[in-house]
C-alpha cells in the first residue's frame, strides 16, 4: 500500500482510496476512485452514495491518495 501527500495526489487512479478535506454530509471522509477523466466519479466508502465531480474541484478537496496499485 502507498500513501501520497501533496503533489503526488494527482497520481489517484481508480480503485485508489481518496481521503478528502470537508466530509460527506453522511460524515463518511473516504472514497474510492470509480472512474477518472475531466470529471471523476467517486463512491463514499460510508454510506455508498456514488458522485461524480469535475476534476480540478475534487482535486483541491484531497487530502490523501491511498493506492494499492503500484
Ligand atoms: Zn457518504
Amino acid at each position: 500500500m502507498h500513501v501520497f501527500f501533496g503533489d503526488m495526489i494527482h497520481t489517484f487512479q481508480v480503485n485508489d482510496i481518496l481521503e478528502m478535506k470537508k466530509t460527506h454530509p453522511c460524515g463518511g471522509y473516504r472514497f474510492v476512485v470509480l472512474y477518472t477523466g475531466s470529471d471523476v466519479k467517486v463512491k463514499c466508502l460510508t454510506c455508498g452514495r456514488e458522485m461524480l465531480l469535475p476534476r480540478v474541484k475534487l482535486e483541491k478537496n484531497i487530502k490523501k491518495v491511498i493506492s494499492e496499485n503500484l
